[in-house]
């Protein structure tokens, strides 16, 4: 069997459910981190950007980050969201699963911070539920965007995008009285996750706290979510 056939191959046996991931099949296989072959993120790499950050968005919410948006780890998070590399949620998501652990956020329903359709269009996948997805946690997308879009968050001031998402989100069931856990890529000023985390709340579910992939405090991040 050739290359190309056991490309197709491989594509056909991924199954629909995984025909995201499958997309990165079509790119040459190397580390998001650091260019070698094999592996979308080597080990090596996957232990460098480990580095989880713990930070307080507002009095009772928390949001586990599994690693700082700098370096390696940037880099990872840009193949995952702007490159089509979406190989690389498998090993951040099994960071993510190591956080919602070890904060004893197990058993909680994980939900996806919504994405606006207009960056569904453009990357044909949402990142925050391919995360989800990899943790091997339950997850439910109880947040939808509502109506109005999302204008992009990047550039934008704390206040402008406290104002940016006010009012976004709305709940597609009632997820009364179910413990839940956030989930998004990036995290930079948790004005995003303050609008999910009250919209959450005010529908009676529990929200224990957030777990991200990366966490930035500084306006420096392409494509954050905010
Ligand atoms: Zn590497």
């Amino acid at each position: 069997m050739d290359a190309f056939s056991d490309l197709v191959a491989r594509w056909r046996g991924a199954g629909l459910d995984a025909g995201v991931e499958a997309l990165d099949l079509l790119f040459p296989v190397w580390c998001a981190g650091c260019d070698q072959p094999g592996r979308v993120l080597c080990p090596l790499c996957v232990a460098e950007v480990s580095d989880p950050v713990l930070r307080a968005i507002e009095p009772g919410l928390t949001v586990w980050s599994a690693m700082r948006f700098s370096g390696t780890g940037a880099r990872a998070i840009r193949a995952l969201k702007e490159e089509g590399r979406t190989g690389v949620a498998r090993p951040l998501g099994g960071l993510i699963a190591g956080l919602a652990d070890t904060a004893g956020w197990s058993d909680a329903t994980l939900v996806p911070v919504p994405t606006s359709a207009a960056a569904l269009r453009r990357r044909g996948y949402a990142v925050p539920e391919l995360l989800a997805a990899r943790t091997g946690h339950a997850w439910s997308r109880i947040l939808r965007v509502r109506g109005r879009a999302v204008a992009d968050q990047r550039g934008l001031g704390r206040r402008d995008r406290e104002r940016n998402v006010a009012g976004t989100f709305a709940v597609r069931a009632r997820p009364a009285g179910r413990a839940v856990v956030l989930i998004d890529d990036v995290v930079t000023t948790g004005a995003t996750l303050r609008e999910a985390s009250r919209v959450l709340d005010a529908a009676g579910a529990r929200v224990l706290g957030a777990v991200a992939a990366a966490d930035t405090p500084r306006r420096i991040s392409p494509g954050a979510g905010g």
